[in-house]
């Protein structure tokens, strides 16, 4: 028999905000909100635990978050200090082995298969790196550990926060059973309701309906999520190395149709990937967008510069044009909107020709400038002009 893999999803536990709370521990046990400025229409990135008693989430709007929660601490985002810690976490990874897929700076699968024999049981590791990341970092992760990525993310968020979770070949009908049907990737709210009106409600009913039911409801999609049911998923883990791409995604709390909202979160993303590109000196020919719609259809859209970039106001004259010729003919509510770079190379080996050299130059100083005052005092403090 093949050894079936093991797989470890690590997911720190609102990551931002407890950086935060680290940097200066008079917040820590306070409402601590991350994101953008209230009155600028910004949205919340992370919530310290306490605020989201309050029923602060990510993704909602600001202004909305510190209606529901008077007291809460609001702070600018920095991804610098964030992305310091995230590969702080990362060099924790390494020590148990190089099969990491990022999926986000807080978030990571990790394939152990290979490192068993090593360090004893997937169990055993996925303990140890939360271990390690509390003892040396001062962070909490949630882990998950299964022999699929689809069943390893499901677990580190069935305990959440400081949650542990292992689901085996044996337990994971009866962990997915009683879930509700939101719980599979590939089914959003729109399909959620109609599996409910046929009165399919959690995963043990999904499983266990009439093909053709399923079939007039999920269509092509059937034979995939009938696998996910059965916690089957074949995805491979795609290793650091491996990935040619850097991007930025957010799932929204609820469907955003508003096109003024959308534009500012892609740009916000837009800045965030050219930022990452120029702190690790890479550049970039392609850009994608990454839209999927309340019902889960999934599309991208991209565009192909003849020279590799890292220059912000590139991409985005890029990505809104890409955007609006989108929103133009297909708009429809996102539940997810992304934005990412790949054709990745180092910086300086092409040269791009959008620009007359002097205005190229002058963008450049300008994505300097940026890059320091954002590391300072946050990336809000300051946002260029659309
Ligand atoms: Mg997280």
């Amino acid at each position: 028999m093949v050894q079936s893999r093991q797989i470890i999803h690590v997911d720190m536990d609102a990551f931002y905000a407890s950086v935060e709370q680290l940097d200066n521990p008079d917040l820590v046990g306070k409402p601590v909100i991350v994101g953008g400025d209230p009155k600028q229409r910004g949205v919340v990135s992370a919530a310290s635990y306490k605020a989201r008693k309050f029923g602060v989430h990510s993704a909602m709007p600001m202004s909305r978050a510190v209606r529901l929660c008077p007291d809460a601490i609001v702070l600018p985002v920095r991804m610098k200090r964030y992305a310091e810690f995230s590969q702080q976490i990362h060099a924790i990874f390494q020590l148990f082995t190089p099969q990491i897929e990022p999926i986000s700076l807080d978030e990571a699968f990790l394939d152990v298969t290979g490192s068993i024999r090593l360090f004893g049981s997937a169990e055993k590791i996925g303990r140890a790196i939360k271990d390690q990341i509390r003892e040396k970092l001062g962070l909490v992760a949630s882990v998950g550990i299964a022999t699929n990525k689809f069943l390893a993310k499901l677990a580190s968020d069935l305990n959440k926060p400081d949650g542990f979770v292992v689901i085996t070949e044996k337990n994971k009908q009866q962990i997915l059973d009683p879930l509700p049907v939101s719980r599979i990737w590939g089914i959003g709210k729109v399909t959620e309701k109609a599996l409910k009106s046929k009165g399919i409600h959690t995963i043990e009913q999904l499983r266990r309906a009439q093909p053709e039911i399923l079939r007039s409801i999920l269509g092509d999609q059937t034979p995939h999520i009938l696998r996910l049911v059965q916690g089957v998923d074949n995805r491979e883990v795609k290793s650091n190395r491996e990935a040619k791409s850097i991007s930025s995604e957010q799932t929204f709390a609820t469907d955003i149709t508003d096109k003024d909202i959308l534009i500012d979160v892609l740009l916000n993303q837009v800045e965030d990937v050219a930022q990452r590109l120029r702190l690790n000196d890479l550049e970039a020919k392609t850009i994608t967008l990454k839209l999927r719609y309340d019902d889960f259809r999934t599309i991208t859209r991209s565009s192909t510069f003849d020279h590799p970039t890292n220059v912000t106001k590139i991409f985005w004259r890029e990505a809104e044009q890409v955007f609006l010729k989108w929103h133009q003919k297909s708009a429809g509510a996102l539940r997810l909107l992304g934005f990412g770079v790949s054709g990745l190379q180092k910086a300086g080996s092409g040269q791009h020709q959008l620009f007359t050299e002097p205005e190229l130059e002058k963008q450049k100083r300008l994505d300097e400038a940026f890059d320091k005052i954002r590391n300072k005092f946050g990336d809000d403090a300051l946002r260029r002009g659309k």
